[in-house]
């Protein structure tokens, strides 16, 4: 899962990108509105959290842009102010949550992981194939009840299948998905990737389509 951070602040954007990198995201951040605007137009998100008070263009003009070029998904918008006009004008233009500076950082991953699995249609923060569990709260997996250590990279793909569970997932989509902006993107290490996953958690778990992508039953 990939987020995007549109944040002025140098801190609290590091401070954030840290946390959400730690929980398993692959994060990407922008400093003011315009880089934020063009990387949400032109990138794959999972989901972003957009400051209202931004340089260059304004936050609320931002998501109403990117709203008006179909662009749909989830937005946190961070509000200066405890200001009731700030949500509801942040809601009214297309957020789908808000915070209120200063916030802690714990409450933003939670919402965040919340509007993440709604968009993709899980009502619960367990994710199950089978009986391999991922909860998305703790970043662990477990096959029949028993931990499964995976590496940040296996758990991010696992991560994203399995809030895609039942659709066919191309390579490209995983990688626009698990990398941020600067990585080195290969797309063979994919293939290592869930190699490694069918060795720690079964064959079975991802199945490969020929031509398409993978895909994860359950
Ligand atoms: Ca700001």
């Amino acid at each position: 899962m990939r987020i995007l951070i549109v944040e002025d602040e140098p801190n609290l954007a590091r401070q954030l990108r840290r946390t959400l990198e730690a929980s398993g995201y692959a994060v990407d951040v922008a400093p003011d509105g315009e880089e934020g605007q063009f990387l949400g137009e032109t990138e794959a998100y999972d989901a972003v959290v957009l400051d209202l008070g931004l340089p260059e263009v304004d936050g609320l003009t931002v998501l109403r842009r990117w709203r008006e070029a179909g662009r749909k998904m989830p937005v946190l918008v961070l509000t200066a102010r405890d200001s009731w006009s700030d949500k509801v004008t942040g809601l009214d233009a297309g957020a789908d949550d808000y915070l209120a500076k200063p916030f802690r950082a714990e409450e933003l991953v939670a919402r965040l992981r919340a509007l993440i699995r709604r968009a993709s249609g899980h009502a619960s923060a367990e994710l199950k194939a089978g009986d391999v569990v991922l909860d998305t709260r703790s970043g662990r997996v477990t096959k029949g009840g028993v931990p499964v250590k995976l590496t940040a990279q296996e758990y991010k793909l696992l991560s994203y299948l399995m809030h895609h569970k039942g659709k066919v997932v191309s390579r490209t989509e995983l990688i626009e998905h698990i990398y941020d902006q600067d990585f080195d993107r290969d797309s063979n290490t994919i293939e290592v990737f869930v190699t490694r996953i069918r060795k720690k958690l079964g064959p079975e778990i991802i199945t490969t389509i020929r031509g398409l992508g993978y895909s994860l039953e359950g």
